[in-house]
């Protein structure tokens, strides 16, 4: 049940450097996962709210794209030391309004700040190209450009670090804003509105509109936004792609994912066992890099999921400011209700149902608490093999070879992360050469990439073409302009 506090805040819109009302009349309720207390209000907004702010945004890329990049540069590196010196605050933050453990939310909070001093390299980074003497006395040279107003929308599971893939690098290329964070988690967002100011942003560079599918659809549809950068749950990621890209935007859409990890009968399994555990239960399993799916190859079958049991069994499930849980609560309960559905649907497909996390429901009835749950004999056509349930519950499929693994691999839709956990050189060559996933890890649990490199999903679990981060990010972010010149006249 929420519990709605007399003097809970209600947040506004940030646009133009002032913080306003929404146009319209409808609120959502942010609720702390661990107690379903509600801590806030934020504005659904509308579209008229969206348009307010892009052409707020338009008039402040007028001036701001000829500022020059080094000064843009130096705006990173006063954010990125509020960043810092806020650290624990943010993390908090993090805490309360996703549910996530305090040591998961300042590791995201590192994240984020990786994000600002990677921007804070513009210098470097926007340099074009050139070749002199193409042909007699003519000169080529590539310059890089910016958009215009760039429009950002994230998701609930990493409410600090996802608006940092995008605007700190879209504004440091001479972009401005337009951030609709998720209405789940909109706390994170709109204190980096104010720490992005506090660094001496321009009013209008950053605007945040809070809200649901009408702000989405309104950064689509307006004409002045020239790209989309987008994070989220598979369906929707395919929606914004194709209604952004039918009018002409750029668009990178990044979505969900079963991240598959292959246990080798070679490996270390106890270390294997420990970073399975933490990647399949840390934040809840709600992590676009969370293990979904493991396929235990070979005969140690038995003796590794006895242990993986064993250390599930040990987890200490609770609120994220104790330091000893690693098992938060999931989102929402309308989430957890439907995570209960996939688990009825395992069982009824055939699938053997080793740790019921179920019963460890009713002693937290406030958040919204699921024990950690285990499948094994999972194959891979049942439905908890293909779908993402984005919660702490685990699919073991057997296997015999890594061919087989791999296999069970490729019939997966998404190809976000993979892992294999083996000490045989081989083993991982045939892994990085045919794993059907952008990101892969050799005997790590969690291989998101860091913010130089692109964060690089593939299959369903990407729309686009441009990754975030690293080079990719700044090509999503810039055009390129080419000058040919003649000396010879
Ligand atoms: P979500 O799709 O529900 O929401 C994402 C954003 O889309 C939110 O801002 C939300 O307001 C908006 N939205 C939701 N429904 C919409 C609709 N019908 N029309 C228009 N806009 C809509 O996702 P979520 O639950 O907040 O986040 C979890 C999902 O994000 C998971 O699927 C996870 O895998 C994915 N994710 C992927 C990555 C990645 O790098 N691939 C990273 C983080 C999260």
């Amino acid at each position: 049940m929420s519990v709605v506090n007399n003097d809970t805040q209600v947040l506004k819109n940030y646009v133009g450097g002032k913080w306003v009302d929404t146009a319209g009349e409808k609120f959502g309720e942010v609720i702390n996962p661990s107690t379903g207390e509600v801590i806030a209000k934020v504005p659904l907004s509308t579209k008229e709210d969206v348009a307010n702010a892009v052409e707020t945004a338009q008039k402040t890329f007028e001036t701001w794209r000829n500022v020059p990049a080094p000064k843009r540069a130096r705006l990173m590196f006063a954010f990125q030391h509020l960043l810092v010196k806020h650290h624990e605050e943010l993390a908090k933050l993090v805490v309360q309004e996703n549910g996530k453990a305090f040591k998961e939310a300042y590791g995201e909070v590192q994240r984020g700040i990786e994000c600002v001093e990677f921007a804070a390299g513009a210098p470097t980074l926007l340099m074009g190209e050139s070749l002199n003497n193409i042909a007699e006395e003519i000169d080529s040279e590539m310059f890089r450009f910016p958009l215009g107003v760039v429009g950002g929308i994230t998701p609930f599971n990493f409410p600090m670090m996802v608006p940092l893939w995008m605007f700190p690098l879209a504004i440091v290329c001479g972009n401005a804003f337009v951030l609709k964070p998720s209405e789940r988690t909109p706390l994170l967002a709109t204190r980096l509105a104010e720490l992005f100011t506090e660094a001496g942003a321009p009013d209008g560079l950053l605007n945040i509109v809070h809200g649901a599918h009408d702000v989405v659809n309104g950064l689509i549809e307006h004409e002045k936004v020239k790209a989309i950068s987008f994070v989220g749950s598979q369906p929707v990621a395919k929606y914004v792609y194709e209604q952004a890209a039918a009018q002409g935007k750029r668009v990178q859409a990044l979505s969900g994912a079963k991240n598959h990890h292959v246990v080798m009968p070679d490996c270390d399994m106890d270390k294997a066992v420990s970073h399975i555990i933490s990647s399949a239960y840390g934040s809840a399993g709600q992590r676009c890099m969370a293990c979904s799916a493991v396929v235990v190859v070979g005969e140690k079958g038995d003796e590794f999921v006895a242990k993986l049991k064993q250390k599930a069994d040990e987890l200490i499930m609770g609120s994220g400011f104790d330091d000893e849980v690693l098992l938060t609560p999931v989102i929402r309960k309308e989430h957890r209700d439907k995570v209960l559905d996939y688990i009825e649907l395992g069982m009824k497909e055939g699938a053997e149902l080793i740790r019921d996390g179920r019963k460890e429901m009713d002693e937290h009835m406030e958040g919204n608490f699921l024990g950690a749950t285990i499948f094994d004999r999972v194959t891979p056509d049942m439905t908890i093999a293909k779908e993402e349930i984005f919660a702490p519950v685990l699919s073991l499929l057997r296997a015999d070879t890594l061919d087989e693994a791999l296999r069970y691999m490729e019939k997966s839709r998404f190809g976000n992360g993979a892992t294999i956990y083996t000490k045989d050189a081989k083993a991982v060559r045939q892994f990085r050469e045919e794993a059907d996933a952008g990101m892969l890890g050799i005997n790590v649990g969690v291989p998101a990439t860091m913010a130089f490199f692109p964060f690089s999903g593939w299959k369903d679990s990407f729309y686009g073409d441009l990754h975030v981060n690293g080079k990719d990010g700044l090509n999503f972010f810039t055009r390129k302009k080419m000058v040919t010149s003649r000396f010879d006249f």
